[in-house]
């Protein structure tokens, strides 16, 4: 992985650049959950926060589809029954952070198919 360097931080960033910077973003978040599906929480949270460091050094957001899958505040990333709650009520869909206790509270989102599935 490439070094993250301090200074310069509103050095250029050309479109390939942020369009690098969204692609890892996709990719660390594939192995996120990757990992933590096979048990590797402490990765999966690493992985979070490497895509989280990239997005905010590129300006770049997180993916839609993936913005429920991590916690904002402590990185981890939140899998269903396991690092989080998920309730669905009212249209809404409530998610509980189980490692700093936040709620998230998201619209339900008639989209196709989460990234993971309800088991
Ligand atoms: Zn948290």
């Amino acid at each position: 992985m490439a070094k993250f360097r301090r200074r310069g931080r509103k050095g250029r960033r050309t479109k390939e650049m942020v369009q690098i910077a969204r692609e890892r973003i996709e990719i660390l978040f594939e192995l996120a959950e990757k990992a933590a599906l096979s048990g590797k929480l402490e990765r999966a949270n690493r992985y979070v926060h490497l895509a989280r460091k990239i997005g905010m050094r590129y300006n770049v957001r997180v993916p839609k589809r993936y913005r429920m899958y991590y916690c904002r505040k402590c990185d981890s990333f939140l899998l269903p029954g396991v690092t989080a709650d998920y309730r669905l009520n009212n249209g809404k869909i409530t998610v509980r952070c189980r490692n700093c206790g936040n709620i998230y509270r998201h619209p339900y989102i008639k989209e196709k198919k989460g990234i993971i599935q309800e088991r």
